[in-house]
């Protein structure tokens, strides 16, 4: 466009610093974001922005740095009102004895509606944007998500035995499919399968999981490696390790997103990459439940998608991604003994286009790149523990958290404004939050 051309647009963002995500390594000074209807219109400096553009808002971030919204690849969102219910447990013990005799009391669609808002209400507020759900009564946590204007990848569970939501695999496979159908075309909610893990999934359902993500492209979420007890008891049971039982099943493909991803060898590496499959790395859930690490640099290096979860409050116990990135980069260096693994840019990378990557949207979502949706977060940088600023991208992931989020807009409609949210009425939420609490409180006495 020439100087003397003036378009009409909606928002205006002056930020002081941008990180783009693409081009890589890049933080640039002084920018304008510019936005119409959904979707970026332009980033260029200010100067330029004055001359070429008039907007009906206008938005001065003097001490922020503007990102893409971040992606959080892995969660159940309404175990958040199971936060703190049950810690310092090994897994089996917490599943067994403490989180699915729970959910068999109070998983309800209420308990949905309520929780996956209070998991969005945190997630919003420390930067994410979009964000990936596996749990029961998915048509709930899909709709909630899509009234608040929030994007979500909403898995339909997929089990051999019965809960809430249905009576078994054929039953889950029957529904899930009408939940596809459903939301496909919606454009916010991504449908998605979650054949919850190997140990949870037959061979029969695996297959069924595989076909119908073939035939609708809805891709697949599972739980694959989360720990050591898992991978001996297939590899003894079954003479082969999870990972090659699902290579063999068909069902490690491009679309498949492999969740936690510990204790792999190079063999599952190999499987990784000549199947193009996704792994989703959830640090804190795996140090908490002592299940082990995922050698991250070493999966980047053999040119492996690794995105970001925080997986459920229950097992983290926030849903915080700044600082579950900290966590990974940290890992990351332990893991490979090199201070150089998983910089802050390519950390920042995992919360992001690699999270799109996963989702296979990264032509709309992850990067601020013209033409792309306009899924855009600012940092505040000016509290003290964020001075002086030599390197936004270090603060971002090394000295912040989540709560120096100030401001987000989804599809370009503003969803925090000043740490405040603009589309959940909090009040309300934490009147229904102390509901549920003091209910199950009641229960576990
Ligand atoms: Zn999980």
């Amino acid at each position: 466009m020439t100087a003397d051309t003036i378009t009409a647009a909606d928002i205006r963002i002056n930020a002081r610093w941008l990180i783009p995500i693409e081009p890589a390594n890049t933080v640039l000074e002084n920018q304008a974001i510019i936005i119409r209807g959904n979707r970026l219109a332009a980033i260029i400096p200010q100067t330029e922005a004055d001359r070429s553009f008039r907007t009906r808002e206008t938005v001065d971030l003097l001490h922020h740095v503007v990102m893409p919204g971040l992606i959080n690849m892995h969660g159940h969102a309404a175990m958040a009102l199971f936060r703190g219910m049950a810690d310092d447990l090994p897994l089996m013990t917490w599943l067994n004895d403490h989180i699915w005799p729970a959910e068999g009391r109070f998983v309800s669609e209420q308990f949905i509606a309520d929780g996956t808002q209070l998991a969005m209400a945190e997630m919003l507020r420390t930067g994410t944007t979009t964000f990936s759900d596996m749990y029961f009564f998915p048509e709930i946590a899909a709709q909630i998500a899509h009234d608040a204007g929030m994007r979500a990848q909403i898995c339909f569970p997929l089990l051999d035995f019965p809960t809430p939501w249905g009576s078994g695999p054929d039953e889950y496979l029957s529904k899930g499919a009408d939940f596809i159908d459903t939301w496909k075309a919606d454009g916010y909610i991504m449908p998605a399968i979650g054949p919850h893990a190997p140990y949870t999934v037959s061979d029969g359902p695996m297959v069924e999981a595989a076909r119908l993500s073939e035939s609708s492209g809805a891709p697949i979420q599972i739980h694959l490696h989360e720990t050591a007890f898992e991978v001996a008891e297939a590899s003894e049971k079954l003479g082969k390790r999870p990972t090659t039982r699902l290579a063999d099943l068909g069902v490690l493909r491009p679309e498949t997103q492999c969740v936690h991803m510990t204790q792999i060898d190079d063999g599952d590496i190999g499987l990784l990459k000549q199947s193009g499959a996704q792994v989703i790395h959830c640090p804190e859930s795996n140090l908490k439940l002592a299940s082990g690490f995922c050698p991250t640099q070493k999966l980047l290096d053999h040119g492996i998608n690794v995105a970001i979860g925080t997986d459920g409050a229950a097992s983290n116990n926030d849903l915080d991604l700044f600082g579950e990135l900290r966590t990974a980069a940290m890992i990351a260096k332990v893991v490979a003994a090199d201070a150089s693994a998983l910089s802050a840019h390519k950390a920042l990378e995992m919360a992001t286009i690699n999270g799109a990557r996963a989702l296979g949207r990264a032509h709309e979502l992850g990067s601020l790149v013209e033409g792309k949706l306009a899924d855009i977060i600012a940092i505040d940088l000016s509290d003290p523990f964020l001075q002086p600023v030599y390197d936004p991208a270090s603060h971002l992931v090394y000295s912040n958290h989540g709560r120096s989020v100030s401001h987000s807009w989804i599809n370009g409609v503003p969803q925090l404004q000043d740490g405040r949210l603009t589309r959940i009425d909090v009040a309300d939420l934490m009147l229904r939050v102390e509901d549920w609490a003091g209910r199950i409180r009641t229960q576990a006495e």
